[in-house]
């Protein structure tokens, strides 16, 4: 067993000017922005941070929510022009995720999406080299958990692929309450739930580790209790699911995940990937318990429930709770149905598969998605 963690953290309010203290003087600098980051100054707090500290810097401003590999690809010839040493995202996980899969194809020019990409769990698989670009990442959302995940997501036609590697690690991630605090309700919900969907599966994975368990535990307990307050845009709640987000991610950096972020990368093209995930938890959860119920029942009982029906119920609660839709409305049915044999085919050959304490089968796993549709 192992337990790894690459990144340094800095926390707070006002922690974001810790930028000036990790940059160097005439180091070349490259930041990428959301919009929202932009419109509500938080990139110009951290221009004017390298500014003090003498940084050479540049800006990309606008980078895609779900990126894809297009917008990766229509990034990379600015990159290579300004020569950076240093990235810095400052945004969601789609933000940092860009970054992350930015500096693979920057620093090792000559590698290719499908060289690297992790498409099936049954092809082998061709390691990242060393990478030299350093990183923060500055999430302005709680949930993805990039800042501190060896992942970088990213989508090709409908479905999303992984980039995976410890050379993805950030270096050093930014957890300032301030930024989070300016989330769209949805925004909040979403990616919250992701937060829950990445300790649950870290938890039950079957390469979690007491390390992983203990991170994974905090993060779930926190969702339960504050992720609802949160949404309604309690402050205190806010920063608190903010940190969640960043344990959670430590959780699944170690302990890795399971069907749930199988079968939501493969149905991306629905919606934005924190929904997507809470609508299919439930169903996984149902499926998984029925088969092997350990994992589960100890997760409840760190949680303080009764048993693993109680857990069960308390997901569907919080999702009833937070109004999350029910699949059938987020998608058109004659669409869903025509991708369901290849979503599931490609879910099944996805990798995390094989930390999910069942391995389903293909017929299963088609099952579960229509279950999730029919919101059985
Ligand atoms: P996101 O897609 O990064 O952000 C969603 C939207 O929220 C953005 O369009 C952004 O609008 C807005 N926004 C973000 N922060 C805001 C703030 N503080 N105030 C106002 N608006 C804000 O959401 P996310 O849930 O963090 O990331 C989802 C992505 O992460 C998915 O692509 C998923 O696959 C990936 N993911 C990665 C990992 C990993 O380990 N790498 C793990 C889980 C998920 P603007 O664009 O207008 O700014
Ligand atoms: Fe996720």
């Amino acid at each position: 067993m192992r337990f790894f963690l690459k990144t340094t953290l800095f926390l707070g309010e006002g922690s974001l000017k810790n930028v000036e203290k990790i940059v160097n003087e005439n180091e070349r600098v490259l930041v990428f922005s959301s919009r929202s980051m932009d419109r509500l100054g938080f990139l110009g707090e951290v221009t004017k941070y390298l500014e003090e500290a003498g940084a050479v810097y540049e800006t990309i401003i606008g980078v895609p929510a779900e990126p894809t590999l297009e917008a990766v690809e229509e990034i990379l010839p600015k990159v290579k022009e300004f020569e950076p040493e240093m990235f810095i995202a400052i945004g969601g996980g789609s933000v940092i995720d860009v970054a992350k899969a930015v500096k693979v194809f920057y620093d090792v020019p000559d590698l290719n999406f499908d060289d690297v990409a992790i498409f099936s769990r049954f092809q082998k698989m061709n390691p990242i080299p060393k990478l030299k670009t350093k990183l923060i990442a500055i999430p302005s959302t709680s949930g993805a958990g990039s800042e501190v995940s060896a992942a970088s997501v990213i989508k090709k036609g409908d479905t999303k692929y992984t980039l995976v590697s410890p050379e993805l690690c950030p270096d050093y991630a930014i957890l300032d309450p301030r930024l989070p605090e300016k989330m769209p309700k949805e925004v909040a919900r979403n990616s919250g739930l992701d937060v829950l969907v990445h300790a649950i599966e870290a938890y039950v994975s079957k390469a979690a580790t007491p390390f992983s368990d203990a991170y994974a535990i905090k993060a779930a307990k926190t969702v339960f209790e504050y992720l609802e307050k949160s949404v309604s845009g309690d402050r205190e709640a806010r920063e608190k699911i903010h940190y969640a987000a960043t344990m959670a991610g430590i959780a699944f950096l170690n302990g890795r995940l399971g069907l749930v972020h199988a079968m939501s990368h493969k149905a991306a093209w629905i919606g934005p990937h924190g929904l997507v995930n809470a609508i299919l938890l439930p169903y996984v959860m149902e499926y998984n318990i029925k088969r092997a119920p350990g994992r589960y029942d100890s997760l409840a009982k760190e949680l303080g429930f009764k048993d693993v029906e109680e857990l069960y119920f308390k997901v569907i609660e919080l999702n009833e709770k937070l109004a999350v839709p029910k699949l059938s409305e987020i998608v058109d049915e004659k669409e869903f149905m025509e991708k369901l044999d290849e979503m599931a085919k490609k879910a099944y050959e996805d990798p995390l598969v094989n930390f999910n304490p069942v391995e389903p089968t293909v017929d299963e796993i088609k099952e579960i998605y229509m279950k999730a549709f029919r919101g059985e």
